[in-house]
């Protein structure tokens, strides 16, 4: 479904000067960034491969229900990065349509990503106490949907292992991978058992439980994903999903969508759009909210409903997110409050 960009921008169907000119440019946002010399070390060299053409961009169709194009949110990410973020028409998936092919994205990851995220090239203790953190709530948020105890859970991207930890600590087997050695190496010092690569590393029938937190919205092949995450679960096993939530935009980066992008993402996620991913897949929803976590079962007889599941008060709340970085800023915040306070249940 995709096509080299080719400089040609036909495909989408909103006028790129649309888009307000602070989420086009990059200057006067980058003056405010701060970022570390590893960060910006990893920024220029990042923007060198794009505008040399060594990495090369192609136009993606939405993965749920194949629509070209979309309404363009923004052409720039946190760090100034070309990423074009457009909202579909037709199911409100919000995704990165010009993305870069799988080999750049894997050096992306193996180069450039915990240098231009984190600053750093190994887990610092504070990064896996921050995890911890994180595993914490994740358990304390699926118990009640999910029996943890002695169960095999499995975490595909895990980082250093301190959300498996948490499972650990409520008496969890767990099991881990990911492609950041150094971050594995920090895990296995905790004693978990980790191991590098994506989940094809994983063995076939062994899950009861398999974890992606903040992992998904990286994923560029979710069809082949989804297989894979149906090939490790057991035939009860359960699909936990943690992503960032759309509608946290106002509160976590005070209503700036610009703070929100980042070029690793490639989709962002609310409840109902999450849900409808997972059922594209394969996947039914046995609970789910709007911060945004998820359950999901395999089930074969699931289909998308676009029409039950659409999202109409999605591009209201981003425009709103927009108008409050600019106008009446209080008092479009307390708006945005008001008005989405059912969203985040
Ligand atoms: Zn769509």
């Amino acid at each position: 479904m995709s096509s080299p960009r080719s400089g040609n921008w036909q495909n989408l169907r909103v006028p790129v000067n649309r888009v307000p000119r602070r989420l086009r440019e990059s200057s006067a946002h980058l003056r405010r960034l701060n970022l570390t010399a590893v960060q910006a070390n990893a920024r220029n060299e990042l923007l060198e491969k794009i505008r040399s053409g060594k990495w090369v961009e192609n136009q993606t169709a939405c993965p749920v229900c194949g629509a070209d194009g979309g309404r363009v949110i923004a052409e720039i990410d946190r760090y100034g990065i070309p990423v074009t973020t457009v909202i579909c028409k037709v199911c409100s998936l919000i995704r990165t349509v010009n993305q870069l092919r799988e080999s750049d994205y894997a050096e992306f990851y193996s180069s450039f990503y915990r240098s231009l995220y984190d600053g750093a090239l190994h887990a610092s203790p504070k990064f896996v106490d921050e995890q911890i953190v994180r595993g914490r709530r994740l358990v304390r948020i699926i118990s009640r949907h999910i029996d943890l105890d002695g169960k095999l859970v499995v975490e595909v991207g895990c980082g250093a292992g301190g959300v498996l930890r948490a499972f650990q600590e409520v008496g969890s087997q767990v099991f881990g991978c990911d492609y950041g050695e150094e971050y594995l190496e920090a895990g296995r010092r905790l004693g978990l058992d980790l191991v590098r690569g994506g989940i094809s590393e994983i063995p076939t029938g062994i899950a009861d439980v398999i974890v992606y937190s903040h992992v998904l919205e990286h994923i560029q092949d979710l069809k082949g994903e989804f297989d894979e995450i149906r090939r490790v679960l057991k035939p009860a096993g359960k699909l936990v999903v943690e992503v960032p939530g759309v509608y946290k935009i106002h509160r976590q980066y005070a209503g700036d969508i610009l703070e929100y992008l980042q070029n690793a993402h490639l989709y962002h996620f609310t409840r109902q759009t999450l849900t409808l991913i997972c059922s594209k897949f394969g996947f039914s929803e046995v609970w789910s909210n709007q911060h945004v976590y998820g359950v999901f079962s395999p089930d074969n007889d699931v289909r998308p409903s676009i029409r039950a599941r659409k999202d109409v008060r999605l591009r209201p709340y981003l425009f709103l997110c927009r108008l409050s970085r600019h106008f009446l800023r209080a008092l479009t915040q307390l708006l945005i409050r008001n008005t989405y306070r059912g969203a985040q249940s």
